[in-house]
């Protein structure tokens, strides 16, 4: 070897490479060297990048199996380079668009992969990149924030943009070009509406096709997604035959409003409806019993000497049998039932299609069960309590929501009266009588 062909010479040619180089083992796909560019254009020094593989540092390449998979398409090309845009992370949590040539070398009879990485942020590439109508595009694709779909209806062929691949987890060579992969993709519990949603436009009922659904990724988890697209080409009778549409995350907007909601209607304690939304619920319960001629029992329960096990054991201790009661009625009650937080240490409990006898003995069979299970605190201490409850039922005791909560209440006020751990029921003529129980 001359001089001027020494170690040396191609350590520098390596090193004064504009674009970034990788060494990649084609097995575990550790990164075996890398150029100073490679290690700069990820913000990171060279002993950290040589700690890392393909897996750690491309979003997109989930696991080992995955990886195996890239590695066959790589092979596969072989001796073409194995080509696609992607996004690299710097170590700042920025990213920027790359393209990616990886091909096969051998070195020692051993085969190793080279990645040359182009930044195409970089301006002098960028420039380059948008010389031609399509590189503008590809670029645009890319780079957009939205996915992109493109649907020849008589083929059902699908182009999937990168960033709409990338949103799914997917590497820009992978997801079929069909309508399938698409509508697999669709969460079952949403497919029939998203389907009838894009037939109301395909035959011309909607100007437009919109949907909110579920779509699986790779990983086998789930994204929400607006969907929006508009048929853009007919042929001469009218009939569809390309459609476009832009797909677009909102999982992170969806999370945070069920959130909200689940915040503004729950209470955090015990998880049971707060009273705001009971309201709601209680009084969407009452019109539908009176549409359909069924009685509606209301009972408010109020645990008896509550305060005396706070001064007892103290309030976390309170906190905890009001969530064990919560929680023994929850799996008590029946699945129409449901039990409310109604202010402290009171509950609104609503039995559906059920007279006051059956109610009272339905509420003495939840004393009984309350009496066979103390509430436990963490040190193993058990508190036993009871409760008192006061019962009133549309229609016999009235049809108004607030007459019905007012009856309960004043059964209650007797029952506590009468020394607790009692159930009463109001009568029409405001007079309680003792219950059943
Ligand atoms: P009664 O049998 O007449 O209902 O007596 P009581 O002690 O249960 O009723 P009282 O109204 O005198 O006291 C209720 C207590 O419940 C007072 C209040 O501090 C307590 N409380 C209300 N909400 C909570 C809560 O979220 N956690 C805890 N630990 N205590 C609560
Ligand atoms: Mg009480
Ligand atoms: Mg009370």
């Amino acid at each position: 070897m001359s001089e001027r062909f020494s170690e040396g010479f191609y350590k520098a040619i390596f090193e004064g490479c504009s674009d970034a180089i990788y060494v990649i083992d084609p097995q575990s796909s550790r990164i075996l060297d890398a150029n100073t560019r490679a290690w700069t254009d990820l913000g990171m020094s060279r002993e950290r990048l040589l700690q890392h593989s393909v897996i750690s540092l491309q979003q997109g390449v989930e696991n080992e199996e995955h990886w195996a998979q890239i590695a066959e398409m790589i092979y596969s090309c072989h001796p073409q380079a194995f080509t696609f845009i992607g996004r690299h992370y710097h170590q700042h949590g920025t990213y920027f668009p790359v393209e990616v040539y990886t091909s096969v070398i051998e070195f020692e009879g051993q085969p190793l992969f080279l990645s040359i990485a182009r930044n195409l942020d970089r301006t002098s590439s960028q420039r380059e990149a948008f010389r031609t109508k399509d590189a503008r595009l590809t670029y645009a694709l890319n780079e957009a924030v939205d996915g992109l779909w493109d649907w020849t209806i008589d083929t059902g062929e699908v182009f999937f943009s990168p960033q709409l691949k990338r949103m799914l987890g997917y590497l820009p060579h992978e997801m079929e070009p069909t309508l399938e992969t698409w509508s697999e993709a669709v969460h079952d519990s949403d497919r029939g509406r998203v389907m009838a949603a894009l037939d109301e436009h395909l035959s011309g009922r909607d100007d437009s096709y919109s949907a909110e659904y579920q779509m699986r990724k790779r990983d086998g988890s789930y994204i929400w997604v607006r969907d929006r697209g508009r048929v853009c080409q007919r042929d001469e009778a009218g009939n569809p035959l390309r459609v476009v549409g832009m797909v677009h995350d909102i999982t992170r907007s969806k999370g945070l409003e069920d959130q909200l909601r689940e915040q503004a209607s729950h209470d955090h304690l015990t998880g049971l409806l707060n009273r705001r939304a009971g309201y709601i619920h209680f009084s969407k319960q009452l019109s539908y019993a009176l549409r359909y001629n069924q009685s509606l029992t209301v009972c408010l329960i109020d645990l008896d000497h509550f305060k005396n096990i706070n001064d007892s054991f103290g309030h976390l201790a309170g906190d905890s049998v009001l969530k064990h009661f919560a929680g023994l009625m929850n799996i008590t009650l029946r699945k129409s039932d449901s039990l409310m937080r109604w202010g402290g240490e009171e509950f609104l409990l609503l039995l559906p299609n059920t007279e006051v006898a059956s109610a009272v003995k339905l509420i003495g069979q939840l004393k009984e069960k309350l009496a066979d299970n103390p509430a436990e605190l963490e040190s193993g201490e058990q508190i036993s309590y009871t409760f008192s409850a006061g019962l009133a039922c549309c229609p016999l005791h009235s049809q108004a929501l607030d007459a019905l909560i007012k009856c309960a209440d004043d059964a209650l006020y007797t029952a506590k009266g009468s020394g607790r751990d009692t159930i009463l029921v109001s009568d029409e003529s405001g007079i309680e009588q003792p219950g059943l129980f």
